[in-house]
């Protein structure tokens, strides 16, 4: 090889991992309730916190965009901007009307509200009314679905088969759309699952129906993230605080397999460890398998098992879950982007003892 040769392989080479590992192609979705002091610690922030939140976001180089332009994006599979944020808040309360919106404004930011039109529709005190929704939607704010009454996908009623159960929530959601598309002229199809719960033949009936689905677990969105369980970060209190907030704002997705992203996530208490599914086909790259980490809620830091070739891994759970919204969280640092991790999140939702399911 002359050394001019060499030379050019070298610069190719350089030029192939910078465009492959080094341009960080990544979004992430933020999810607030309520924006207020007064309201539930579990699903509020301060006036005051969301503001830092907008700040920190306009200083630091992230590109806040509409929900649609990121989703026709990853649909057409085209390139996203790096650091790209959306901003969403579900169930739609008053204080986002008071506090948060003219915030938004303010900083020209877009945003995304998922509501329920039954709860909408019952004038219930501190839901926003259709004449604020109007008002927003007047102001370019995207509203979407987020089910008719806030029910459940998985929690079946006694007497119901889960079948049964799904196909009525998916029947009330189609009703949902057409109210939303008949008040505010909007039809997205753009749906938040209420508590973020579902099954992997859940996501199958919303994909035949062309639905493009939010969860709340964990988690940064890439080309490869299924659009049937699109991860969000939650960012009320106790996870509002700017530094781990930042983390996750600068966090880059895994390449995990499209088998591994529609799992069995009902879980009966007390199963047996081994017969969770805790496989996770993923593809290693820009970080090392030896630096993954996995943390598993109620358990701590889990080992995991790769597989010789590297193509996958098993999470070393060793006791039953706690029963509730369990998720791994699993995170490895990139080796192209110093500080920055990849992140992905899987759920499973317990059943409680006697068969039941656990209270919102
Ligand atoms: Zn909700």
């Amino acid at each position: 090889m002359t050394f001019f040769k060499f030379i050019h392989s070298y610069l190719l080479a350089l030029f192939v991992f910078a465009f492959s590992f080094g341009t960080a192609q990544a979004a992430v979705i933020l999810v607030y309730h309520h924006v207020s002091s007064e309201t539930p610690a579990s699903t509020s922030l301060s006036a005051e916190q969301f503001k830092k939140h907008l700040t920190y976001l306009r200083d630091n180089g992230f590109t806040v965009m509409a929900l649609n332009d990121l989703i026709d994006s990853l649909k057409a599979g085209k390139t996203i901007v790096d650091k790209a944020v959306v901003i969403t808040f579900d169930d739609g309360y008053t204080d986002i009307f008071e506090q948060a919106h003219p915030m938004l404004k303010l900083f020209d930011y877009p945003y995304t509200l998922f509501i329920n039109p039954g709860k909408v529709a019952k004038n219930k005190s501190g839901y926003l009314t259709w004449a604020q929704l109007k008002a927003m939607a007047d102001d370019g704010v995207l509203i979407a679905n987020h089910g008719l009454h806030h029910d459940s996908l998985i929690k079946t009623p006694e007497g119901m088969s889960q079948e049964q159960w799904a196909a009525q929530k998916i029947a009330e959601l189609q009703q949902s759309e057409q109210i939303l598309a008949d008040q505010l002229g909007q039809s997205w199809k753009y749906f938040a699952l209420p508590y973020g719960e579902y099954t992997a033949d859940i996501q199958q009936k919303l994909q035949d129906l062309n639905y493009v689905v939010f969860t709340q677990q964990s988690g940064a969105v890439g080309l490869d993230t299924d659009l049937t369980a699109i991860p969000r970060f939650p960012a009320s209190q106790p996870y509002d605080k700017i530094k781990p907030l930042a983390t996750k704002l600068k966090s880059l997705p895994f390449d995990v397999a499209a088998s591994s992203q529609r799992s069995n996530t009902i879980v009966d208490a007390n199963t047996p460890p081994e017969q969770l599914d805790k496989h996770i086909k993923i593809k290693v790259k820009d970080f090392y398998a030896s630096q993954l980490n996995c943390f598993v809620s109620g358990q701590g830091r889990v080992d995991v098992n790769w597989a010789a070739d590297k193509s996958s891994f098993d999470l070393q759970i060793k006791a039953p879950l706690d029963i509730g919204r369990v998720r791994a969280n699993c995170t490895a640092p990139s080796i192209a982007n110093p500080g920055r991790y990849y992140w992905y999140s899987r759920p499973w939702f317990v059943k409680t003892d006697d068969g039941s399911w656990y209270k919102d």
